[in-house]
């Protein structure tokens, strides 16, 4: 099952990749989705990603993050390991 936030992240990477000739407004118009979707799932305290509930974080850093990405520390975790 994937959840919308994904959709929408692999739609806007695919229009990339395929270098489609794709509007700004068309962009702007799945950002603005995609950051719809990431304050609900703030609000209901969820990942944004793996959909998991928010239990903890491991520090005030990881927290922030959050709110800004919406992701678990999991999901933190690998996604910066990944970064790296
Ligand atoms: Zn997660």
């Amino acid at each position: 099952m994937t959840s919308r936030i994904r959709a929408l992240n692999e739609e806007l990477y695919q229009d990339f990749q395929e270098n489609k000739k794709v509007t700004t407004s068309s962009i702007l118009t799945k950002l603005t989705k995609l950051r719809r979707e990431l304050r609900k799932s703030i609000n209901e305290n969820k990942c944004s990603w793996c959909e998991c509930d928010i239990e903890k974080f491991r520090d005030k850093t990881s927290r922030t993050e959050y709110l800004i990405s919406g992701l678990c520390q999991d999901c933190q975790d690998a996604t910066f390991k990944e970064a790296n």
